[in-house]
């Protein structure tokens, strides 16, 4: 059946696969749950979602440059960084059913509390309290037990060398700090960003991609003179923000406050004017991928669910068809990071500012989701207009980027073929000549392609098309010389 809405994150799961967005991982073995293949629309939409990253915080910034580190890392890097020993969830499977069950998931679903980072015995007590049982079977649920969250592996045949996939990309960024600043002439403050695969052995994946247990990151660790934290160049714009702070949400009724982004530092909700311009580029990055402002807000991160290594993080949240969750986060990690491998790997990772040696401080880590924004882009794009589905994305985002069609197979493809292979030269295009051109129409709608340039009887002998846009369905004629021109403007 033709999916008209979306009402839930199955719709979604559910349209990209007949579309050709993501595919079930292992599906024709059963699937494995958490990993998911992209199809040939979706890895498109996902490399243009990367590639916008580095447009926006690399290529248009005089203070980023972009690593791509290595994903199998010795166990040292995560004893220092603290996952060894701290990256774990807690769970619990049923005595009747066996289901197994993430803890604090239960508890929040249920029962509408924010237990985040509470020790397992705490949990362990709410789950008594208030009698929870099995989602499936309503089973009594065993005493809950940790679970690390890494996947190890060993490498080598003899004596081999404890590793891991990595959790996180962050972590081959300190580690590479000192090489960064040996290699390339960067000076404080600036940044250093990633995009790469992260791993992890999530208790119970859900939600389609958007909790994976192979999913990619965008990451920026952003380095500046522990002594000069104030010295801030940049403008932070005038523009405002619902957040869901702290103080609110341990209240009966939290309720969303409108916040300037300056005022997260003039209000002391951040440390640093810093990581407020952090969190507005974070946002404003969002913007330009198209996703409406309406669906996005901040939420800071209670004391009691404070990471060790952060002072302040807020969380970008989106609104999915399961509600307010995280896109994205950005916390305030200060000299954490680089103490811990100095101290680890008894290396000199500091920096010589002309006088003397600092450990720079990490004003913000804007770390995001490659998934999770391709949902919110998706998500945003997606319309049902009248009788159509249309994905709206914005043109640079779209994975196919012009269609062409003769009108009658026979009779226009020799034409049709020279204007699809003269366009391809500078686009992503697509050839279509089977079905009627209204389902050609629709087909490209529901792949958000924003222009389908026609060839009929006329075109031959006035050597021009017809082309129809995507969002306002109107069409116009073009001559084939001033196609590619017009389709750049
Ligand atoms: P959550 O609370 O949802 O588990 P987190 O706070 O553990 O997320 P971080 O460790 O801050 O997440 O990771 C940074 C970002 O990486 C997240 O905001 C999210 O966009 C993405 N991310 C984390 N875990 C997953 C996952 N299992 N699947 C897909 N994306 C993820």
């Amino acid at each position: 059946m033709d999916i008209k809405e979306i009402k839930s994150i199955e719709d979604v799961a559910a349209f990209c696969k007949r579309k050709g967005f993501v595919f079930q991982g292992s599906e024709i073995y059963g699937g494995l749950a958490g990993f998911w293949d992209y199809g040939p629309l979706g890895t498109v939409l996902k490399n243009k979602i990367k590639q916008h990253w580095i447009k926006y915080f690399v290529q248009k910034r005089d203070d980023m440059v972009l690593i791509d580190g290595a994903i199998i890392t010795r166990e040292d890097v995560w004893k220092a960084s603290g996952h060894v020993d701290s990256f774990k969830d807690a769970f619990s499977t049923c005595t009747k059913c066996k289901k197994v069950i993430r803890v604090d998931h239960l508890i929040e679903d249920q029962l509408k509390i924010p237990v985040e980072g509470l020790p397992i015995k705490e949990l362990s007590n709410i789950i008594k309290k208030h009698k929870l049982v099995c989602t499936k079977c309503k089973g009594k649920l065993a005493e809950p037990k940790y679970f690390g969250l890494m996947f190890d592996v060993q490498v080598g045949p003899t004596n081999p060398t404890k590793a891991y996939l990595r959790p996180e990309t962050c972590q081959t960024i300190f580690t590479n700090f000192k090489n960064v600043v040996n290699s390339s002439r960067v000076k404080l403050p600036f940044g250093i960003t990633q995009i790469g695969k992260a791993f992890r052995n999530e208790i119970a994946p859900r939600d389609f991609l958007f909790r994976a247990r192979e999913f990619e990151q965008l990451e920026i660790e952003y380095f500046v003179h522990p002594d000069k934290l104030s010295e801030f160049p940049y403008k932070i714009p005038n523009k405002s923000v619902n957040v869901l702070t702290a103080k609110e949400q341990i209240k009966k009724k939290p309720k969303l406050q409108k916040f300037k982004f300056k005022e997260l530092f003039s209000k002391n909700l951040v440390k640093t004017k810093w990581h407020a311009y952090w969190i507005y580029q974070h946002y404003n990055w969002f913007l330009e991928l198209g996703v409406s402002e309406k669906k996005l807000r901040f939420r800071e991160h209670r004391p009691d669910e404070l990471s060790h290594y952060s002072s302040a993080t807020f969380d970008i949240e989106y609104e999915f068809p399961f509600g307010w969750k995280e896109l994205g986060g950005n916390a305030d990690r200060s000299q954490f990071d680089l103490s811990q491998h100095i101290k680890f790997s008894k290396e000199d990772l500091t920096y010589f500012d002309g006088e003397k040696k600092v450990v720079p401080a990490v004003v913000a880590e804007p770390s995001q989701g490659v998934s999770r924004a391709f949902l919110a882009v998706l998500l945003d794009a997606f319309k049902v207009d009248k009788d159509r589905i249309v994905l709206k994305f914005k043109q640079e985002l779209a994975p196919i980027e012009v269609a062409v069609f003769p009108l009658v197979k026979k009779q226009h493809r020799e034409l049709a073929r020279e204007v699809y292979e003269m366009l391809r030269e500078e686009s992503l295009a697509f050839y279509d000549e089977t079905g009627s051109i209204g389902k050609r129409y629709r087909r490209m709608d529901e792949s958000g392609c924003p222009y389908c340039v026609t060839i009929d009887h006329d075109s031959i002998k006035k050597k021009d098309v017809t082309i129809r846009e995507r969002d306002s369905m109107k069409q116009k004629r073009v001559k084939i010389k001033d196609l590619v021109e017009y389709l750049k403007d």
